[in-house]
C-alpha cells in the first residue's frame, strides 16, 4: 500500500514538473544582483539625475545617464545579434507646462525593443524611471543619487533585457527607462502617445518604482514582500460599459487587474518563496508612478514595488536630522532583493511574450439556467483555451478548466451568479495569454 501511494505520488510529481517551464527557472537563476550593483552604482554617481538636470556634461546630470543607459542596451544588443533596436523617443516640455518645469525640457526616454518573431506588433513592456529628486522637486543641482528612486527599477530593467535577449519570443518586449516622472510622469506620457500614433498594440506594463528596500518605516524588514498594484478597471471605459457593469459584474475585473493576476500567479508558481501582494488601487494613497500614463490611454499597466517603504530615504536632501539619516542614498538598496523583482518581471515578460493573443470578444450566458455558457473569439496561433473562475469574494482566479480547441462551452452545474469568469488562449508551448472577463453577452 505504502509501495503504491508512493508510485502515485511519483505520477503527480512528474504532472506537476510538466506543467512548469525549465526555461522560467533558467531566467531566474540567470538575473545578477551584483550587476544590478553595479548599475544603481554607477547611476548613483551622475550626482543627479533630475529632469531638468545637465545634458551636457559627460559625467554628471540626466544627459550622461541617459547616454549610458542607451549604451548598456546597445551593449547587450551586441551579444544578441543586434537583437533590440534602441532609441530615443523625446518630448518637449514647455517652461510653466506645470509648476515643476521652471524651464523648457526635452523630456528623454530611452527605448530597447525586442522585437517579437510571431506578433512584432504586439509589445509587452517593462519600466524603470532614469530620473531622480530631492527635497524640492525643482532643485535640479543638488546631489540626488536615487539609489532606490529609480535606480533599483532602471537597473532592473536593463538587467531583464540582458537576461531575456538569450532567447527569441512570440511577441515584442520593450525594456524602457522612463524620464520625466517626478516632474509629472511625462515620460510616461510621451510613449504612451508614441505607441498610440504607432499603432502598437500594447498588451500591458509592468511599471517598476522602487524595487530594492526591504526595511520598512513600519519597522517590517522582509525580503519577500511586494505589492503589485493595479487599478480596477480602465478609466476610458464608456458610459454604456459603465452602466452594463452593475447588471453584469466586473468592479475588479479591468485589464489592469488581470495582469496582476497573472504576475501573481506566475510568482506563486515559479518563486513560491516570494509574497506578492495584489493592491486593488491604481498607487499608494495619493501618489503617482509612471504605468498611470498607459492606464489613462486604455492600456493595462501595474506598478511592481517594494512592500515596506521609508519615506526618509525618498524625495530627501541628504543630510542628518534628529539623528535620522536622510537620502536615497546606495547603502539603503538590497541587491539580493532587487534581483528579486528583477526576476518577477523577465518571468512575466518571457512568459506573456511567448504567448498567444487573448481572444478580443468574451461572451457569456446563462441566466436563469443551471449552467453557465462562454463564448469567445477563435485566436489564429491558439493550441486551446482555458475557463476561469473564481468565487465573487476571491481575488486570484481559483478554478479552471482546459477545454481545447473549441469556442464556446458550457460548464455544467455551475451556476452564473455565484462565480466571476474568464478566458485565457493557450499555445502549443503551454503559454497562456493574459485572461478575459466577458465584454458581452448571450442568451
Ligand atoms: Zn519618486
Amino acid at each position: 500500500m505504502k509501495r503504491i501511494n508512493s508510485i502515485i505520488l511519483l505520477l503527480f510529481a512528474t504532472v506537476s514538473v510538466a506543467q512548469t517551464d525549465t526555461r522560467l527557472h533558467t531566467i531566474i537563476d540567470a538575473v545578477s544582483a551584483e550587476r544590478i550593483q553595479k548599475d544603481v552604482t554607477k547611476l548613483v554617481s551622475f550626482g543627479t539625475r533630475h529632469t531638468l538636470s545637465d545634458t551636457l556634461s559627460q559625467t554628471r546630470g540626466i544627459g550622461a545617464a541617459r547616454r549610458w543607459i542607451k549604451s548598456e542596451f546597445e551593449k547587450t544588443s551586441t551579444t544578441c545579434n543586434s537583437c533590440l533596436n534602441v532609441f530615443y523617443q523625446k518630448t518637449l516640455i514647455k517652461k510653466g507646462d506645470n509648476d515643476r518645469i521652471s524651464k523648457d525640457v526635452w523630456v528623454v526616454n530611452v527605448v530597447a525593443v525586442q522585437k517579437g518573431a510571431k506578433y512584432p506588433n504586439r509589445y509587452i513592456i517593462m519600466s524603470g524611471d532614469i530620473d531622480s529628486r530631492v527635497s524640492d522637486p525643482n532643485n535640479f543641482t543638488s546631489e540626488s543619487p536615487g539609489a532606490n528612486d529609480n535606480a533599483s527599477g532602471m537597473a532592473g530593467t536593463l538587467e531583464a533585457a540582458r537576461v531575456l535577449s538569450k532567447y527569441e519570443f512570440e511577441n515584442s518586449i520593450i525594456y524602457v527607462g522612463l524620464s520625466g516622472e517626478e516632474q509629472g510622469l511625462y515620460g510616461g506620457k510621451g510613449l504612451a502617445e508614441h505607441a498610440k500614433e504607432q499603432g502598437w498594440e500594447i498588451i500591458g506594463i509592468m511599471n517598476n518604482d522602487m524595487i530594492g528596500n526591504i526595511a520598512g518605516v513600519d519597522g517590517v524588514i522582509s525580503n519577500r514582500d511586494f505589492r503589485i498594484f493595479s487599478e480596477p478597471v480602465p478609466p476610458t471605459e464608456s458610459e454604456k460599459e459603465r452602466k452594463s457593469r452593475r447588471f453584469y459584474g466586473g468592479e475588479v475585473d479591468g485589464i489592469s487587474r488581470q495582469l496582476a493576476r497573472y504576475v501573481h500567479k506566475n510568482v506563486k508558481t515559479y518563486m513560491p518563496e516570494m509574497n506578492p501582494m495584489l493592491i486593488y488601487r491604481l498607487d499608494r494613497f495619493g501618489r503617482g508612478g509612471h504605468h498611470r500614463p498607459f492606464n489613462d490611454v486604455g492600456f493595462a499597466g501595474i506598478r511592481i514595488m517594494e512592500a515596506h517603504e521609508n519615506y526618509t530615504q525618498q524625495h530627501q536632501d541628504i543630510r542628518t536630522e534628529n539623528g535620522i539619516n536622510y537620502g536615497d542614498v546606495l547603502e539603503h538598496v538590497n541587491f539580493d532583493y532587487a534581483k528579486k523583482l528583477t526576476a518577477v518581471n523577465a518571468i512575466n515578460l518571457a512568459s506573456i511574450a511567448w504567448a498567444p493573443p487573448a481572444p478580443a470578444e468574451v461572451k457569456i450566458g446563462g441566466i436563469v439556467e443551471p449552467s453557465t455558457k462562454l463564448k469567445w473569439t477563435k485566436v489564429d496561433g491558439a493550441t486551446g483555451y482555458k475557463i476561469y473562475w473564481r468565487d465573487t469574494t476571491s481575488p486570484t482566479w481559483d478554478h479552471s478548466r482546459y477545454v481545447g480547441d473549441v469556442t464556446e462551452f458550457t460548464l455544467d452545474g455551475i451556476v452564473i451568479d455565484n462565480f466571476f469568469f474568464g478566458i485565457a488562449t493557450v499555445g502549443a508551448n503551454g503559454y497562456e495569454s493574459l485572461v478575459v472577463f466577458p465584454n458581452g453577452i448571450f442568451r
